[in-house]
């Protein structure tokens, strides 16, 4: 028997709403099979109750609008009568970002599923729902490539990536999901479309900045406009390995502020041993483009201070690195399994590293906690923690590994580099953000008068 935690609160409503939905001509269900496909994202904790017939809410009715206009007319009929809209991309988001809890209406982007290449201005131009496995494809066969690379490609949309502000395995070249963005198209709360021609730099305040990363709250990103390049001809693939994470952390600042590499990774002794049967500290790197072959020899010959191990390890990687079936392997042991992300600056790595480490194994039922650097900016690096527990009470063990990560983070590091805020981190965005914080809090009221998109996640902000 199916258990429903959260009950809707918008039962008595829906009829008259998905009737009207269905009069504009967009496509709606309140069939059970579509209703649970929309009641949840990745966040592990939502698999661990599946496996008890748990499910952390439903929506009452999910639609399928297929192009900017019909977003709108949802928009205009749930605002009119005040039902929550939860957006939903790949639902591969891990924070529990667009959990239905209030009940209303789901709405998926994969309709969404246009895509435009412009090869003079190199761009692309592609729906929200467009997956991201599917647009590379799209691309390559014409000689491009997004090279924004999330491990998951094949269960992510651009919409999503967009407003998770997402980032890709090479990102350490060619930049984050907002360094690719152009232009967006938008529909507010109430069913307004929102475009801005595109231009390769626009003057005042970019609009496609006040949607990056904003997490379904203030909109439903219809349309991405990105930029591409040429698939790069030339790629050399470079292992080292060190004694220690701090000496590595120390080489990888060296090379960072010397010139970017398309890839670095870094992986602790833990996850150097179960990954590559490596003893010690593994750092992988592969350079790109017309000047692969410079960058290899002075990786090699200059810059690197590490032992040069070959290529294998990073050949190991690639084969692995869409590979997600860790998560599966634990849930049915009643075990949890989850990541953390956070960013830092050089002078705090190896206390971020430590810190955070240290307060997941501390946390009674800890099995294992490990951490790799995945991406590397000129100032600092993103640290990537990877942790499996199991306790009686499990979610009050898992809230509790968050709980102890999250305080070490608001002092040392950002709350997260790419996975976002969603429910498992708004307890201390007002801290991260600041002064800001406020700013952002009325930004949400202007935007969504009714605080009818995503709003288990608009609550915080608006508490
Ligand atoms: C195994 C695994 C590996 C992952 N690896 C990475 C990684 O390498 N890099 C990375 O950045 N992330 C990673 N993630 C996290 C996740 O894939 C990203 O957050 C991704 O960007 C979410 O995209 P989605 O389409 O699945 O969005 P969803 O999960 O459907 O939604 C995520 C959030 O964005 C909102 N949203 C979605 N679409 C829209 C839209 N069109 N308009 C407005 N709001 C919208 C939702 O309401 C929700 O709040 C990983 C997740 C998993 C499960």
């Amino acid at each position: 028997m199916l258990r429903i935690l959260s009950k809707s609160r918008y039962s008595g409503k829906i009829e008259g709403v998905v009737g009207e939905i269905a009069k504009k001509g967009v496509r709606v269900s309140t069939r059970l099979e579509d209703r649970i496909a929309y009641s949840k994202d990745f966040n592990p904790i939502h698999l661990n109750r599946m496996l008890k017939f748990e499910l952390p809410a439903l929506p009452d009715a999910v639609v399928f609008p297929s192009t900017a206009e019909e977003i709108s007319l949802v928009m205009q009929i749930c605002n009119a009568h005040s039902v929550p809209v939860y957006i939903f991309g790949g639902a591969s988001g891990v924070v529990d970002g667009a959990t239905p809890y209030c009940g209303g209406i789901a709405l998926s982007t994969l309709g969404l599923n246009s895509i435009q290449i412009d090869g003079k201005r190199m761009l692309v131009t592609a729906g929200a729902g467009v997956v991201g496995g599917k647009l590379e494809e799209i691309l390559n066969q014409k000689g491009f490539t997004l090279r924004h690379s999330p491990q998951s490609l094949y269960c992510s949309t651009v919409g999503g990536w967009v407003a998770t502000k997402a980032s890709g395995q090479f990102s350490t070249k060619y930049g984050n999901i907002e360094d690719l963005i152009v232009s967006l198209k938008v529909v507010t709360p109430d069913g307004e479309i929102l475009e801005a021609k595109p231009m390769p730099r626009k003057a005042f305040i970019n609009p496609a900045d006040i949607f990056t990363g904003s997490e379904g709250l203030l909109g439903v990103i219809c349309e991405v406009t990105l930029k591409i390049r040429k698939i790069p001809e030339k790629s050399f693939k470079v292992a080292f390995k060190f004694e220690s994470m701090d000496e590595a952390v120390e080489n990888a600042r060296k090379i960072l502020q010397s010139f970017k590499p398309a890839l670095l990774r870094i992986f602790d002794r833990l996850e150097s041993l179960k990954n590559f049967g490596v003893e010690g500290v593994v750092m992988i790197a592969m350079v790109e483009g017309k000047l692969a072959e410079f960058e290899r020899d002075f990786l090699i010959k200059e810059v690197s201070t590490g032992e040069f191990i070959g290529e294998k390890p990073v050949e190991i990687w690639l084969k692995e690195r869409f590979n997600v079936s860790d998560i599966s392997k634990y849930v049915p042991l009643g075990i949890v399994f989850d990541t953390i992300e956070v960013s830092c600056f050089w002078e705090n790595a190896m206390k971020v590293y430590r810190k955070i480490l240290k307060a997941i194994r501390d946390v009674d039922g800890t099995l294992f906690a490990s951490c790799h650097a995945s991406h590397f900016y000129e100032e600092g690096l993103c640290f990537y923690f990877t942790f499996a527990g199991i306790r009686g009470d499990l979610e009050e063990y898992y809230r509790e590994v968050w709980e102890q990560a999250m305080n070490v983070a608001s002092k040392y590091a950002s709350l997260s580099h790419h996975h976002g805020i969603g429910k498992i981190r708004a307890k201390w965005l007002q801290k991260e953000l600041g002064g800001y914080y406020s700013i952002f809090r009325d930004l949400k009221t202007i935007f969504d008068r009714k605080n009818i998109l995503n709003p288990s996640v608009a609550k915080i902000i608006e508490s």
